[in-house]
């Protein structure tokens, strides 16, 4: 049985299985896929987590809680190649039950891609689960960013790029790692954390009084941060956001920015159907974004039973 609230339940062979609860549970398995802020849970029955030994460390310094990391026989972490420390879980029981989180199966410079497998159930999100969410090749738009930047450094010019502190940030820090790049904060702890994990991302933070010459500024630009950007826009930097939903055509508009780069964490339309497909499953449950949409996609085009597990509106932040 699988069932909504608190995350996901998973209940099989008398057992519970949780995935990306809110509030961990005793005497049941927690899983934790990610550490974003919405998959990680924000109080602790028990610190006893199946997660990988990034997740861990990133949930330490996002969340000051120290998990232990356990391991369970009937369960496979597999790569889901959304962020650093990103897993899917394969669950295997009386049946086999296989939830991505959220995954991706593009290959980036950092991280590998979320490969299919064979499973009886699929539990995914349908973040980007529209066919008009279709991706362009992914070196290609880091590629049209690097004009972009060139151009403007060139010319003497600084750039803020907006993109989420986990994810987008390292994808950015890596393609870009010759320019001067210079970091939020919170964006240079994540970076340290993954040093330590053998990834190569810069650490330098942005010391606005201290800077020179042109600078490339990676930031979310929430919080107290709208200010600083505010100031270095007057003082004539440019700014960039790189997030999927830059394929809508109002988004730079929206967001008041520059230019908007389609650079996205998740599968577009088209993954997402060649994933379903690719794992044949006999029926599957879609989460978040267009999942009802997904679901009925995934009836119509591939004959599989599919419903949405979640039924709520679009809930991803812009950097998605
Ligand atoms: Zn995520
Ligand atoms: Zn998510």
């Amino acid at each position: 049985m699988i069932r909504l609230g608190n995350g996901i339940l998973l209940e099989m062979d008398g057992r519970r299985f949780r995935f990306d609860p809110r509030r961990t549970v005793a005497e049941e398995l927690n899983m934790v896929s990610h550490a974003h802020s919405d998959h990680i849970p924000s109080s602790f029955r028990t610190l006893q987590v199946v997660c990988s030994e990034v997740t861990r460390d990133l949930i330490h310094v996002r969340r000051g809680k120290e998990l232990d990391v356990v391991d369970d026989p009937c369960v496979e972490a597999l790569e889901a190649g959304h962020i650093p420390g990103s897993n899917m879980f394969m669950v295997k029981g009386e049946r086999s039950v296989l939830y991505t989180g959220d995954f991706c199966t593009r290959r980036k410079a950092h991280l590998d891609a979320a490969k299919p497998a064979k499973c009886d159930s699929l539990i995914m999100e349908a973040t980007y689960g529209k066919s008009r969410y279709v991706f362009p090749d992914h070196e290609e738009i880091l590629g049209a960013a690097r004009d972009w930047l060139d151009d403007l450094i060139s010319h003497g010019g600084s750039a803020v790029l907006f993109a989420y502190p986990l994810g987008k940030s390292q994808e950015l820090s890596v393609a870009f790692h010759d320019l001067p790049l210079r970091l939020h904060p919170s964006i240079a702890e994540n970076n340290r954390v993954l040093v330590k994990h053998g990834y190569k991302l810069c650490t330098d933070e942005l010391d606005e009084h201290a800077e020179k010459g042109p600078v490339v500024y990676i930031t979310s630009g929430m919080g107290k941060d709208k200010e600083r950007v505010a100031r270095m826009r007057k003082a004539g930097a440019r700014t960039a956001a790189f997030s999927g939903w830059a394929l809508d055509r109002s988004f730079a508009y929206t967001s008041t920015v520059d230019e908007g780069f389609p650079l996205s964490d998740h599968c577009g339309y088209d993954e997402l159907m060649r994933f379903v497909e690719k794992c044949s499953p006999e029926v599957v449950y879609t989460t978040h974004g267009f999942d009802k949409a997904f679901a009925s996609s995934v009836r119509k085009e591939l004959g599989i039973d599919a419903r949405p597990l979640i039924a709520k509106q679009r809930t991803m932040d812009q950097f998605c």
